[in-house]
Protein backbone atom coordinates (compact mmCIF):
# COMPACT_ATOMS: atom_id res chain seq x y z
CA UNK A 1 0.00 0.00 0.00
CA UNK A 2 1.04 3.71 -0.70
CA UNK A 3 2.78 4.93 2.20
CA UNK A 4 3.61 9.09 1.08
CA UNK A 5 1.56 10.99 -1.05
CA UNK A 6 2.11 14.29 -3.23
CA UNK A 7 -1.64 15.88 -3.53
CA UNK A 8 -1.65 18.24 -6.09
CA UNK A 9 -5.04 20.56 -5.92
CA UNK A 10 -5.28 19.83 -2.30
CA UNK A 11 -7.74 22.74 -1.22
CA UNK A 12 -10.14 21.29 -3.96
CA UNK A 13 -13.22 18.77 -3.64
CA UNK A 14 -10.88 15.85 -4.66
CA UNK A 15 -7.54 17.10 -2.52
CA UNK A 16 -9.54 17.90 0.72
CA UNK A 17 -11.24 14.64 0.15
CA UNK A 18 -7.82 12.66 -0.31
CA UNK A 19 -5.99 14.58 2.81
CA UNK A 20 -9.07 13.00 4.84
CA UNK A 21 -8.35 9.54 3.34
CA UNK A 22 -4.98 9.86 3.76
CA UNK A 23 -5.63 11.00 7.81
CA UNK A 24 -7.73 7.74 8.00
CA UNK A 25 -5.24 5.11 6.53
CA UNK A 26 -2.09 6.92 8.08
CA UNK A 27 -0.42 7.66 4.50
CA UNK A 28 2.15 10.14 4.48
CA UNK A 29 1.72 13.71 2.95
CA UNK A 30 4.74 14.28 1.55
CA UNK A 31 3.93 17.92 -0.39
CA UNK A 32 0.32 19.85 -1.10
CA UNK A 33 0.06 22.47 -3.57
CA UNK A 34 -3.11 24.65 -3.72
CA UNK A 35 -3.97 27.71 -5.99
CA UNK A 36 -6.96 29.99 -4.99
CA UNK A 37 -7.13 29.12 -1.32
CA UNK A 38 -3.85 29.92 0.57
CA UNK A 39 -5.61 30.16 3.73
CA UNK A 40 -6.76 26.88 3.47
CA UNK A 41 -3.59 25.45 2.32
CA UNK A 42 -1.60 26.98 4.98
CA UNK A 43 -4.44 24.81 7.93
CA UNK A 44 -3.30 21.93 5.91
CA UNK A 45 0.32 22.42 5.96
CA UNK A 46 -0.24 23.06 9.60
CA UNK A 47 -2.59 19.50 10.13
CA UNK A 48 -0.51 17.45 7.86
CA UNK A 49 3.02 18.78 8.00
CA UNK A 50 3.87 18.43 4.66
CA UNK A 51 8.14 18.61 3.50
CA UNK A 52 6.82 21.34 1.06
CA UNK A 53 3.52 23.24 0.62
CA UNK A 54 3.25 25.35 -2.34
CA UNK A 55 1.09 27.50 -5.02
CA UNK A 56 3.56 25.74 -7.51
CA UNK A 57 2.41 21.79 -8.37
CA UNK A 58 6.18 21.61 -10.26
CA UNK A 59 7.66 22.45 -6.65
CA UNK A 60 5.69 20.34 -5.01
CA UNK A 61 6.95 16.94 -7.56
CA UNK A 62 9.99 18.03 -6.57
CA UNK A 63 9.10 16.02 -3.25
CA UNK A 64 9.67 12.47 -3.29
CA UNK A 65 6.91 10.32 -2.54
CA UNK A 66 4.99 6.39 -3.73
CA UNK A 67 1.99 8.33 -5.56
CA UNK A 68 0.98 11.47 -7.17
CA UNK A 69 -2.45 12.40 -6.58
CA UNK A 70 -3.92 14.89 -9.54
CA UNK A 71 -6.39 16.65 -8.14
CA UNK A 72 -5.55 20.37 -10.29
CA UNK A 73 -8.63 21.74 -11.97
CA UNK A 74 -8.74 22.08 -16.14
CA UNK A 75 -5.75 21.88 -18.82
CA UNK A 76 -3.44 23.67 -15.32
CA UNK A 77 -3.27 20.30 -14.45
CA UNK A 78 -1.63 18.56 -17.53
CA UNK A 79 1.91 19.39 -16.61
CA UNK A 80 1.69 17.86 -13.96
CA UNK A 81 0.50 14.41 -15.00
CA UNK A 82 3.38 14.95 -18.31
CA UNK A 83 5.86 15.91 -15.42
CA UNK A 84 5.10 12.76 -13.16
CA UNK A 85 4.18 10.04 -16.14
CA UNK A 86 7.57 11.07 -17.44
CA UNK A 87 9.32 9.73 -14.50
CA UNK A 88 7.75 6.82 -14.57
CA UNK A 89 5.87 7.62 -11.24
CA UNK A 90 2.54 6.34 -10.53
CA UNK A 91 -0.22 8.69 -10.76
CA UNK A 92 -3.74 8.84 -9.15
CA UNK A 93 -5.47 10.57 -11.83
CA UNK A 94 -8.14 12.73 -10.96
CA UNK A 95 -7.83 15.44 -13.48
CA UNK A 96 -9.36 14.22 -16.64
CA UNK A 97 -8.26 17.27 -18.63
CA UNK A 98 -4.71 16.01 -18.89
CA UNK A 99 -5.88 13.04 -21.00
CA UNK A 100 -8.41 15.16 -22.90
CA UNK A 101 -6.18 17.60 -24.08
CA UNK A 102 -3.05 15.22 -24.79
CA UNK A 103 -4.24 11.60 -24.41
CA UNK A 104 -2.60 10.48 -26.99
CA UNK A 105 0.60 12.01 -25.86
CA UNK A 106 -0.16 11.10 -22.07
CA UNK A 107 -0.36 7.43 -22.49
CA UNK A 108 2.15 7.13 -25.16
CA UNK A 109 5.02 8.48 -22.43
CA UNK A 110 3.43 6.23 -19.72
CA UNK A 111 3.64 2.98 -22.17
CA UNK A 112 7.68 4.27 -22.31
CA UNK A 113 8.57 4.87 -18.97
CA UNK A 114 6.24 2.41 -17.08
CA UNK A 115 4.43 4.79 -15.03
CA UNK A 116 1.40 3.51 -13.55
CA UNK A 117 -1.68 5.50 -13.98
CA UNK A 118 -4.81 4.83 -11.79
CA UNK A 119 -7.88 6.78 -12.19
CA UNK A 120 -9.44 8.65 -9.43
CA UNK A 121 -12.66 9.64 -11.51
CA UNK A 122 -15.29 7.22 -10.37
CA UNK A 123 -16.48 6.00 -13.52
CA UNK A 124 -13.09 5.37 -14.98
CA UNK A 125 -12.44 3.45 -11.40
CA UNK A 126 -15.45 1.47 -11.42
CA UNK A 127 -14.14 0.27 -15.16
CA UNK A 128 -10.53 -0.52 -14.05
CA UNK A 129 -11.44 -2.29 -11.26
CA UNK A 130 -14.17 -4.50 -13.41
CA UNK A 131 -11.08 -4.99 -15.54
CA UNK A 132 -8.94 -6.24 -12.62
CA UNK A 133 -8.52 -10.13 -13.46
CA UNK A 134 -9.78 -10.12 -17.33
CA UNK A 135 -6.53 -11.56 -17.95
CA UNK A 136 -6.39 -10.23 -21.72
CA UNK A 137 -10.11 -10.81 -22.49
CA UNK A 138 -11.11 -9.41 -25.24
CA UNK A 139 -13.40 -6.10 -23.84
CA UNK A 140 -16.52 -5.86 -26.13
CA UNK A 141 -18.00 -2.28 -24.72
CA UNK A 142 -17.53 -0.33 -21.77
CA UNK A 143 -20.37 1.05 -20.09
CA UNK A 144 -19.94 4.52 -19.09
CA UNK A 145 -22.84 5.46 -16.25
CA UNK A 146 -24.11 8.99 -16.05
CA UNK A 147 -26.48 10.23 -13.49
CA UNK A 148 -27.98 13.06 -16.01
CA UNK A 149 -27.09 15.78 -13.59
CA UNK A 150 -29.75 18.02 -12.16
CA UNK A 151 -31.82 18.96 -15.36
CA UNK A 152 -32.12 15.44 -16.81
CA UNK A 153 -35.59 15.10 -18.28
CA UNK A 154 -35.80 18.60 -19.69
CA UNK A 155 -35.74 19.71 -23.23
CA UNK A 156 -33.03 22.32 -24.51
CA UNK A 157 -35.33 25.45 -24.47
CA UNK A 158 -36.40 24.68 -20.64
CA UNK A 159 -32.88 24.81 -19.55
CA UNK A 160 -32.38 28.25 -21.05
CA UNK A 161 -32.68 29.98 -17.94
CA UNK A 162 -31.40 28.04 -15.10
CA UNK A 163 -29.28 29.91 -12.68
CA UNK A 164 -26.24 29.21 -11.64
CA UNK A 165 -26.98 27.87 -8.06
CA UNK A 166 -29.62 25.16 -10.05
CA UNK A 167 -26.70 24.05 -12.07
CA UNK A 168 -24.79 23.38 -8.99
CA UNK A 169 -27.40 21.63 -7.15
CA UNK A 170 -25.93 18.15 -7.93
CA UNK A 171 -28.68 15.21 -6.77
CA UNK A 172 -26.07 12.64 -6.12
CA UNK A 173 -22.13 13.80 -5.55
CA UNK A 174 -20.25 16.38 -3.65
CA UNK A 175 -18.14 17.80 -6.43
CA UNK A 176 -15.79 21.04 -7.10
CA UNK A 177 -18.06 23.59 -9.29
CA UNK A 178 -16.46 23.00 -12.57
CA UNK A 179 -17.13 19.30 -13.02
CA UNK A 180 -20.98 20.10 -11.26
CA UNK A 181 -21.78 22.51 -13.79
CA UNK A 182 -19.99 20.03 -16.69
CA UNK A 183 -22.27 17.69 -15.45
CA UNK A 184 -25.27 19.74 -15.76
CA UNK A 185 -24.78 20.31 -19.48
CA UNK A 186 -23.48 16.61 -19.98
CA UNK A 187 -20.14 18.09 -20.96
CA UNK A 188 -18.67 15.69 -18.52
CA UNK A 189 -19.67 12.79 -19.56
CA UNK A 190 -18.36 13.93 -22.87
CA UNK A 191 -15.01 14.52 -21.78
CA UNK A 192 -15.23 11.17 -19.45
CA UNK A 193 -15.74 9.24 -22.76
CA UNK A 194 -12.71 10.86 -24.28
CA UNK A 195 -10.95 10.01 -21.04
CA UNK A 196 -11.97 6.25 -20.95
CA UNK A 197 -11.14 6.10 -24.79
CA UNK A 198 -7.21 7.33 -23.78
CA UNK A 199 -7.03 4.89 -20.27
CA UNK A 200 -8.62 1.91 -21.81
CA UNK A 201 -7.48 1.91 -25.62
CA UNK A 202 -11.10 1.80 -27.15
CA UNK A 203 -12.41 3.80 -30.22
CA UNK A 204 -15.72 5.73 -29.14
CA UNK A 205 -18.18 3.42 -30.70
CA UNK A 206 -17.27 0.85 -27.74
CA UNK A 207 -18.13 3.37 -25.23
CA UNK A 208 -22.08 3.78 -24.76
CA UNK A 209 -22.94 6.34 -22.37
CA UNK A 210 -26.43 5.26 -20.39
CA UNK A 211 -28.10 7.35 -17.86
CA UNK A 212 -28.37 5.68 -14.57
CA UNK A 213 -30.29 8.27 -11.87
CA UNK A 214 -28.72 6.66 -8.61
CA UNK A 215 -25.53 6.93 -9.28
CA UNK A 216 -24.97 3.34 -7.89
CA UNK A 217 -23.62 1.30 -10.63
CA UNK A 218 -20.68 3.45 -11.21
CA UNK A 219 -19.96 1.59 -14.61
CA UNK A 220 -19.47 -1.55 -16.63
CA UNK A 221 -17.31 -3.80 -18.73
CA UNK A 222 -18.74 -5.85 -21.33
CA UNK A 223 -16.92 -8.91 -22.36
CA UNK A 224 -16.61 -10.73 -25.45
CA UNK A 225 -18.74 -13.63 -24.35
CA UNK A 226 -21.64 -11.19 -23.59
CA UNK A 227 -20.91 -11.13 -19.30
CA UNK A 228 -21.13 -7.61 -17.90
CA UNK A 229 -19.22 -7.38 -14.90
CA UNK A 230 -20.43 -3.67 -13.14
CA UNK A 231 -18.84 -2.02 -10.08
CA UNK A 232 -21.34 -1.04 -7.20
CA UNK A 233 -21.35 1.65 -4.66
CA UNK A 234 -22.17 4.75 -2.68
CA UNK A 235 -21.69 7.80 -4.62
CA UNK A 236 -19.16 9.05 -2.32
CA UNK A 237 -15.56 10.16 -3.95
CA UNK A 238 -13.63 9.27 -1.09
CA UNK A 239 -14.03 5.23 -2.25
CA UNK A 240 -12.27 5.66 -5.78
CA UNK A 241 -9.57 7.73 -4.02
CA UNK A 242 -9.04 5.58 -1.86
CA UNK A 243 -8.42 2.13 -4.26
CA UNK A 244 -6.33 4.70 -6.50
CA UNK A 245 -4.23 4.75 -2.76
CA UNK A 246 -4.38 1.18 -1.31
CA UNK A 247 -4.56 -0.36 -5.09
CA UNK A 248 -4.15 -3.34 -5.79
CA UNK A 249 -5.06 -3.54 -1.77
CA UNK A 250 -8.42 -2.59 -0.72
CA UNK A 251 -8.92 -1.38 2.94
CA UNK A 252 -12.12 -0.40 5.50
CA UNK A 253 -13.12 3.24 4.11
CA UNK A 254 -15.83 5.57 6.12
CA UNK A 255 -18.22 5.37 2.89
CA UNK A 256 -21.25 4.69 3.84
CA UNK A 257 -22.33 0.75 2.91
CA UNK A 258 -23.90 -0.11 0.02
CA UNK A 259 -27.75 -1.16 0.91
CA UNK A 260 -29.36 -2.01 -2.10
CA UNK A 261 -33.09 -3.25 -1.01
CA UNK A 262 -33.32 0.59 0.42
CA UNK A 263 -32.30 1.79 -3.16
CA UNK A 264 -35.24 -0.86 -3.93
CA UNK A 265 -34.39 -0.18 -8.16
CA UNK A 266 -32.21 0.57 -10.42
CA UNK A 267 -32.31 2.23 -13.87
CA UNK A 268 -31.17 2.74 -17.36
CA UNK A 269 -32.00 5.14 -19.78
CA UNK A 270 -30.25 6.23 -23.24
CA UNK A 271 -28.57 9.49 -22.57
CA UNK A 272 -30.53 12.42 -24.85
CA UNK A 273 -28.41 14.27 -27.31
CA UNK A 274 -30.66 16.80 -28.41
CA UNK A 275 -31.18 18.50 -24.83
CA UNK A 276 -27.86 17.95 -24.02
CA UNK A 277 -25.84 18.64 -27.23
CA UNK A 278 -22.69 18.88 -25.58
CA UNK A 279 -22.09 15.37 -25.48
CA UNK A 280 -22.46 15.39 -29.41
CA UNK A 281 -19.37 17.80 -29.27
CA UNK A 282 -17.20 15.35 -27.47
CA UNK A 283 -17.96 13.19 -30.35
CA UNK A 284 -17.16 15.34 -33.00
CA UNK A 285 -13.82 16.75 -31.27
CA UNK A 286 -12.64 13.28 -31.17
CA UNK A 287 -12.46 12.68 -34.77
CA UNK A 288 -9.51 15.55 -34.61
CA UNK A 289 -7.31 13.59 -31.96
CA UNK A 290 -5.33 15.19 -29.33
CA UNK A 291 -5.59 18.84 -30.91
CA UNK A 292 -9.68 18.93 -31.62
CA UNK A 293 -10.37 17.13 -27.88
CA UNK A 294 -7.80 20.02 -26.31
CA UNK A 295 -9.77 22.58 -27.93
CA UNK A 296 -13.06 21.01 -26.64
CA UNK A 297 -11.79 21.16 -23.21
CA UNK A 298 -10.26 24.82 -23.34
CA UNK A 299 -13.21 26.30 -24.75
CA UNK A 300 -15.75 24.54 -22.69
CA UNK A 301 -13.49 25.70 -19.51
CA UNK A 302 -13.69 29.29 -20.15
CA UNK A 303 -17.14 28.86 -21.36
CA UNK A 304 -17.92 27.20 -17.49
CA UNK A 305 -16.01 29.97 -16.23
CA UNK A 306 -17.88 32.83 -18.17
CA UNK A 307 -21.44 30.86 -16.91
CA UNK A 308 -19.64 30.88 -12.70
CA UNK A 309 -19.19 34.55 -13.78
CA UNK A 310 -22.62 35.46 -14.81
CA UNK A 311 -21.28 36.57 -18.29
CA UNK A 312 -23.55 33.64 -20.10
CA UNK A 313 -26.15 31.66 -19.56
CA UNK A 314 -26.31 28.12 -19.37
CA UNK A 315 -27.45 27.35 -23.31
CA UNK A 316 -24.44 29.93 -23.83
CA UNK A 317 -21.82 27.22 -22.52
CA UNK A 318 -22.89 24.89 -25.66
CA UNK A 319 -23.19 28.15 -27.84
CA UNK A 320 -19.73 29.53 -27.23
CA UNK A 321 -17.98 26.04 -27.28
CA UNK A 322 -19.46 24.89 -30.39
CA UNK A 323 -18.66 28.02 -32.10
CA UNK A 324 -14.80 27.34 -30.92
CA UNK A 325 -15.01 23.77 -32.43
CA UNK A 326 -16.31 25.13 -35.62
CA UNK A 327 -13.24 27.64 -36.31
CA UNK A 328 -10.75 24.26 -36.42
MG1 LIG B 1 -16.87 11.09 -13.10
Amino acid sequence: MTKSVIVLGSTGSIGTQTLEVCAALGIRVAAISGYRNTKLLSEQAARFSPEIATTEPLEALKCDADVVVNAIVGRAGLAATLETVGRGQRLALANKESLVCAGERVMALARDTGAEIIPVDSEHSAIFQCLRGADGNRVKRIILTASGGPFFGRTRGEMRGVTVAEALAHPNWRMGAKVTVDSATMMNKGLEMIEAMRLFGLPPERIRILVHRQSVVHSAVEFEDGAVIAQLGTPDMRLPIQYALTYPERRESPAAALELAEIGSLTFEEPDFEAFPCLRLAYEAVAGGDAACGALCDANERAVARFLAGEIGFDGIYESVSAELEKI
